[in-house]
């Protein structure tokens, strides 16, 4: 009874060359949308129905880490693929991975210029730069089909959505709505109706009141709706949509298939297990992380660093209680993800000494990170230069000039000579022109006596860093 069903497509490339813009682009063309009074907000993934009545199903997560995490569980997820290079960048790092991963995968793609209309759009470079990654074009001695687009202006846009149903027909893409039902996790959230799981049907139908099985655990089916948020009693193959009723919030990629009773025992499937476990090497960073939802959490959990320990991590907005956890690890702070900081919670922060930092864009949070365990700045606060000794009484004081930022009495201290850590010490007074101060700033000077008395020289560091 095998019947074609919408393709599952899904954007892979470079960051910024225009993903999530083309995506936008070719979600406002889905006549049936339009028709319905404009796009909702995505439920995780969308379909768009051309002007010929054809349906294509997008995942609405861009990007190959996400595309990853969902493929981690071995869920087979897209038909085809994407692949978009910028016609003024060309090929970046991320636009191999993209090509490693189409090409391990198998999966059928083609490739799409973007921005085109830009002055400085290079189509034919980018064409040869592709090339050199051994990809083979349509009419260049292979069968790859590109296509021109412009997201911005809405140009080529129709030509790709025709070119996706080719090769999707190429494809036979088929299911059977009456036969065994083979559907995965794109994304979880919680709303006001609880906690939901996008899941995208492959095979089979998705139906209220079915009873399925993900992760070992089974589920009654409470509510469905479709793309567009509406309530509906049946999902088909190829359609994308928000399920209520799962007893446990599912992994991503999580397979579901419909229970026949026989649960298998609690599978050890450890969600978000790769960035918990434990690490190895002492962690440089300790974070909590809050964002919008589990899809992005998963994906950026996925890819931090092996030096970045989680400390707890969750969906949803910061609250009190991030605040306090990050306060009781040792130099930790609070890393937002496309989620509100509440005012009240800001301000408890700063109270409590705690760092919040908010992102929107996945690839500038780990460029961050980046700069955090490169610098170790994430404890230096303040740096300075021994420019005299004198004594006084029997101590020895540290004539200063803070360099960089503001060195503070309650810090604590290290001491540097030729780059090399030669001690860690406390401050017992810091004076300046007698007077006792509590801290000096960037190009101030003053006098110092520290616990232990290191010997330090002219021309030693002084750095001071969070306590
Ligand atoms: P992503 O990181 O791959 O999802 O990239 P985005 O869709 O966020 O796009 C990155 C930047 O390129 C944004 O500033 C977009 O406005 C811009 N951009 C995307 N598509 C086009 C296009 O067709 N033309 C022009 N001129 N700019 C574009």
């Amino acid at each position: 009874m095998l019947k074609p069903r919408p393709p599952i497509v899904t954007i892979l490339g470079h960051v910024d060359h225009g993903k999530t813009t083309l995506l936008d682009a070719l979600r406002k063309t889905d006549v049936v949308s339009k028709e319905a009074g404009g796009i909702t907000q995505s439920i995780g993934a969308s379909i768009v129905t051309t002007k010929d009545g054809r349906r294509i199903t997008f995942i609405d997560t861009p990007g190959h880490a996400a595309f990853t995490q969902m493929r981690s569980r071995g869920a087979r997820v897209c038909d085809i693929a994407i692949l978009i290079v910028a016609s003024d960048d060309g090929v970046k790092p991320q636009t191999k991975e993209a090509i490693d991963i189409i090409l391990k995968e198998n999966i059928s793609y083609l490739v799409c210029l973007t921005k085109t209309d830009l002055p400085s759009s290079d189509p034919d470079g980018a064409i040869t730069q592709l090339e050199k990654e051994g990809i083979l074009f349509e009419g260049r001695g292979g069968n790859v089909p590109f296509l021109k687009v412009s997201a911005k202006k809405g140009e080529g846009l129709d030509a790709l959505l025709e070119m996706l149903i080719l090769l999707s027909d190429m494809n036979d893409i088929q299911a059977d709505p009456e036969g065994e039902l083979d559907a995965f996790v794109v994304e979880t959230r919680r709303d006001r109706r609880g906690s939901l799981a996008s899941v995208i049907v492959r095979n089979g139908t998705l139906s209220v009141a079915k009873k399925i099985l993900a992760d070992g655990i089974e589920s009654k089916i409470k509510a469905l709706f479709d793309y567009q948020d509406k309530s509906v009693k049946e999902i088909l193959p190829g359609e994308p949509a928000l399920v209520l009723g799962f007893e446990k919030s599912p992994s991503i990629g999580a397979k579901i298939t419909e229970s026949n009773g026989n649960i298998p025992a609690p599978c050890e499937q450890k969600h978000m297990a790769s960035a918990l476990e434990v690490n190895q090497k002492e962690p440089k960073l300790n974070l909590v992380v809050k964002a919008q939802t589990s899809g992005s959490l998963e994906a950026l959990l996925a890819n931090l660093p092996s030096d970045v320990q989680v400390i707890s991590c969750g969906v949803g907005e910061v609250i009190e209680a991030d605040i306090f956890t990050a306060k009781s690890a040792k130099d930790c702070r609070v890393f937002a993800f496309e989620v509100k900081v509440p005012h009240n919670i800001e301000r408890l922060a700063d109270t409590e000494g705690v760092k919040i930092e908010s992102f929107n864009i996945i690839y500038k949070l780990f460029e961050r990170i980046e700069e955090i365990l490169k610098s170790g700045e994430e404890e230096v606060l303040g740096k300075a230069q021994v420019i005299a000794s004198f004594p006084f009484e029997n101590k020895k004081v540290a004539g200063c000039k803070v360099l960089q930022g503001i060195v503070s009495k309650n810090d604590k201290f290290e001491l540097f000579r030729n780059d090399k850590k030669i001690g860690i010490m406390k401050a017992v007074s810091m004076k300046k022109e007698k007077k006792d101060i509590l801290e000096a700033k960037q190009g101030e000077e003053f006098g110092i006596i520290f616990q232990p008395q290191l010997d330090f020289t002219i021309g030693d560091m002084v750095l001071s860093v969070r306590s």
